[in-house]
């Protein structure tokens, strides 16, 4: 007789976990308390934009991703490789393009000469960038686990470079606000970025866990369903009971206690207020105690996130920023948001239109400095569980974990 099995939860891990079971043959049943699939990975339609459920990319470097999504048929386009930094510097707003020097060798070249940094700090990230590329994915996860900021001073670059370059860009990646992530994390990150892209689907970040749903078949997934686990077999479901051969849990049960949150600005722009395709970091955000991380105009790439003529603007501002400066409210963040973009762009941004303002708590799960992450996802002993939580908090992180915890299953099945 076929088996059944149980997931509680419609995110990115559970999607793929569920797939793989259906794949070999077994009766799979997924289960999420929210009315939408795709956990935190989730587009809403404002006004004929697209808005991610805070700045989202899909990264093609990614291995477990590269083997699971047709990029092409999801639409995708690239963000530019490198970024835009801006900064005051004499009491005037200046924006440096730092290209990818080994992709764009041209503008690479000019970026060395425009004055941001010393070329001892361009050196050291062509170093860098040669370090984590070298030899297998499994040399990230080797060598120590300090927090990326010691790892990035360790490696002789100056604290202007790390507050002025990296504090921006990783902070709005693993949305705290010290650069206390493990090292190993930075390592992945920084590798993905430098062999691939960052993309956007044609239909938004939510295109990621619809291909799966579509693959596993929608009427296997039940939402509105708040699930308890109350045995190795045994869930109720909106308080009735259902037994199953094994039940797995595809969410964080200690998601609570992550105490990374970040809130994110979506504007219609009549314009894009940026003249490239990369995302601008804010270099004072560190050394000015200022609150936006960095800004994308995912339309520029995409534009099918906004309506013909119109641009969408996405703020990102990590959550410990926003406490440092001892701002908790809607209010406060967007008239101090609104204070930094004028500042750089001017008065054109008193013609944008506030679509969202979104904050997400709890946002990804913390991965400290010594927490041991390696190259294999986390197991439970006595039960089943998957999600980012068990790696790291990215969408390959959710996926290598499903895969581990699908095999895990049906190891136990037969
Ligand atoms: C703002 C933000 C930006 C991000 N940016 C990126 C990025 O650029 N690139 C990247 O790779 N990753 C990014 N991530 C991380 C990525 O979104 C996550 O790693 C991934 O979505 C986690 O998937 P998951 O399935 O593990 O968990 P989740 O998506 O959290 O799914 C868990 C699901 O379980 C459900 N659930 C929980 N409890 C119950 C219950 N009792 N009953 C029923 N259902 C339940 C929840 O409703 C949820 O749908 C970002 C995350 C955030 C928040």
């Amino acid at each position: 007789m076929g088996h059944s099995v149980a997931v509680i939860g419609a995110g990115i891990a559970g999607l793929r976990c569920a797939l793989l079971l259906k794949e070999s043959g077994i009766d799979v049943q997924v289960f999420d308390r929210q009315e939408h699939i795709g956990g935190r990975m989730v587009t809403e339609r404002v006004n004929g934009f697209l808005i991610d459920h805070g700045f989202h990319v899909m990264q093609t470097a990614y291995p477990t991703s590269q083997r699971i999504f047709d990029f092409e048929s999801l639409g995708a386009q690239a963000f530019e490789p490198g970024a835009i930094v801006v900064k005051n510097r004499k009491n005037k707003v200046k924006f440096w393009r730092l290209a990818d020097p080994f992709r764009r060798p041209f503008q690479g070249l000019m970026s060395g000469l425009n004055g941001f940094t010393s070329p001892f700090n361009l050196l050291r990230v062509a170093l860098l960038r040669a370090k984590v590329r070298k030899g297998s994915l499994s040399n990230v996860y080797l060598e120590g686990d300090d927090t990326s900021k010691n790892w990035l001073s360790k490696r002789g670059f100056s604290s202007s470079m790390i507050d002025d370059f990296f504090h921006p860009l990783f902070s709005g990646i693993f949305l705290e606000n010290e650069l206390r992530t493990s090292e190993r994390m930075f390592r992945f990150v920084f590798r993905m970025m430098s062999k691939g892209d960052m993309i956007l689907p044609r239909e938004g970040i939510a295109a990621a866990p619809n291909s799966l749903a579509d693959s596993l078949g929608f009427e296997r997934i039940h939402l509105n369903s708040d699930v308890k686990q109350i045995d190795a077999f045994t869930i109720s479901v909106n308080d009735e009971l259902q037994n199953f051969d094994a039940v797995i849990c595809a969410y964080n049960p200690r998601m609570s206690e992550s105490k990374r949150h970040v809130w994110t600005l979506h504007f219609d722009a009549e314009k894009s207020p940026l003249n490239s395709k990369h995302i601008l970091l804010n270099g004072d955000l560190k050394t000015k105690n200022q609150l936006i991380a960095h800004v994308a105009v995912p339309s520029d790439i995409q534009p099918s996130y906004a309506p013909n003529g119109r641009s969408l603007v996405t703020v990102t501002i990590v959550g410990e920023a926003a406490q440092e400066l001892g701002l908790t409210s809607e209010r406060e963040i967007q008239s101090k948001a609104l204070q930094e973009l004028r500042d750089w762009f001017g008065s054109q941004v008193d013609t944008w239109d506030l679509l969202a303002t979104q904050h997400i708590e709890h946002a990804l799960p913390e991965i400290s400095a010594d927490s041991g992450l390696s190259e294999s996802p986390l197991i439970r002993k006595n039960s089943f569980e998957c999600g980012d939580h068990m790696m790291h908090g990215s969408l390959e992180g959710a996926l290598l974990s499903a895969e581990k915890t699908a095999k895990q299953v049906l190891e136990s099945l037969t």
